[in-house]
């Protein structure tokens, strides 16, 4: 059932409709084939690039769509009711343009902005590395000043759109503790840099995560995004509005679930009426549409404060905690209101429950949220 919306205008009207449309039309038909056969659906990040749907929080005068987050935010929530690794990838791709949106100069934003925010380049966000994760100053990866630029050897993890990403936020080590950090952006064709193969993961198989492995790569000084010394801040700031983006996909999946598995109680049968009527059921059904509401309004409470310019890390960390918990607990259930027949590969809310498993872990683990939750407490 199509969620009923509050959007702010008509053209967020007309941008949901629209994307409703090609979920319907382009993703719903092949999301099954491709998530089991793990093979990465290009035609489907061209097909939304031509849309404009790859780019909608940036400003037109770059080349993005000019919409508040709210507005990208349910964008992503209803690509993600179709198909969560594609629109987890539309939110990687968001968050790799972030950096040189917010912290390039100008001559590096006329240079490379429009053909990323127009969605003929597709970018990837490589800060975590195999020994650094939630622990991200402790990354390794260094970038050597040389003449011209940089000399980059080390390894990356964990790439979503590894290997087929045009281009990449790199986080590498220019001096020591978390201020030696620095960011720049690396063409994909970079010699040097080359990626392993895909991991082999509980779900999102359709779109790769992989390593990237800088052997001596050279990055020019001009590819260098901000000041020397200023990646940790740059990465953190692209993660607020980031985690925004997996809280909506998190929704997203979990109203997926909900629409399965009411449909499925309003059919199936026991004990001589509709399981959705036996009110052990029904209570349960009512929870997770309780859940799925609050967190969507939650990923849009903290949007909003990001569109009237107002702080929202705190309510970034909330919405992506209480949005991948929501998600957790909503697909988990719908398994259960489908009974045998939810444990089977037969019937999607299988795949949900298990996409939904790294909601809670990518761009912060929900460890690393309570953690930001906590910092702002304690002033
Ligand atoms: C499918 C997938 C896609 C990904 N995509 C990307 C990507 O595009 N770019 C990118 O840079 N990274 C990406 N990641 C990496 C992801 O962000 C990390 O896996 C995540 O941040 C956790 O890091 P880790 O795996 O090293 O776990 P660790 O940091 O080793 O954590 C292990 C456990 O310890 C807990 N823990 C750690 N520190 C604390 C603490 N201080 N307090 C309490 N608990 C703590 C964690 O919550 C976790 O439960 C991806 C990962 C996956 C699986």
């Amino acid at each position: 059932m199509a969620v009923d919306r509050l959007l702010p205008t008509d053209e967020a009207r007309d941008l949901i409709g629209l994307t409703r449309d090609v979920a319907d039309k382009v993703l719903a038909p092949i999301v099954d084939e491709h998530e089991k056969t793990g093979t990465y659906p290009a035609g489907v990040f061209a097909t939304l690039g031509e849309a404009g749907l790859l780019s909608l929080p940036y400003p037109e005068e770059w080349g993005g769509g000019g919409q508040p987050y709210e507005v990208y935010l349910q964008v992503l929530e209803e690509i993600a009711a179709r198909w969560a690794a594609v629109a987890v990838a539309v939110s990687v791709h968001s968050l790799a343009c972030h950096p040189l949106m917010t912290f390039g100069t100008e001559e590096q934003k006329q240079r490379w902005l429009p053909e990323m925010l127009g969605g003929a380049t597709v970018g990837a966000y490589s800060l975590s590395e195999p020994q650094a994760g939630s622990d991200a100053a402790a990354l390794v990866c260094k970038a050597s000043t040389v003449d011209g630029g940089y000399r980059v050897t080390g390894s990356k993890a964990w790439i979503t759109h590894g290997g087929i990403a045009d281009f990449y936020n790199l986080f590498a080590r220019t001096g020591e503790g978390s201020k030696g950090i620095s960011c720049f952006l690396v063409p994909k064709d970079t010699a040097g840099l080359s990626f392993g193969k895909p991991e082999e993961k509980m779900g999102l198989h359709a779109v790769p995560t992989t390593s990237a492995y800088y052997d001596n790569a050279f990055v020019p000084a001009e590819r260098r995004i901000g000041a020397e010394g200023q990646g940790l801040q740059i990465a953190f700031s692209a993660l607020d509005s980031g985690r925004l983006g997996i809280a909506a996909v998190a929704v997203g999946l979990a109203q997926a679930a909900l629409d399965e598995a009411v449909a499925y109680a309003q059919e199936r049968t026991a004990f001589g009426r509709k399981i959705i009527d036996h009110q052990g059921l029904g209570f349960l059904l009512a929870d997770m549409a309780a859940a799925v509401d609050s967190a969507r309004a939650t990923y849009l409470d903290a949007a909003r404060r990001r569109d009237a310019g107002q702080p929202y890390s705190r309510n970034a960390s909330v919405a992506k905690l209480v949005a991948t918990d929501a998600a957790m607990k909503v697909t988990t259930d719908a398994v259960q209101v489908l009974g045998g027949y939810g444990y089977t590969r037969d019937f999607r809310v299988e795949r949900y429950m298990r996409e939904a498993k790294i909601t809670q872990i990518f761009e912060g683990t929900n460890q690393i949220q309570r953690l930001v939750i906590s910092r702002h407490l304690a002033g």
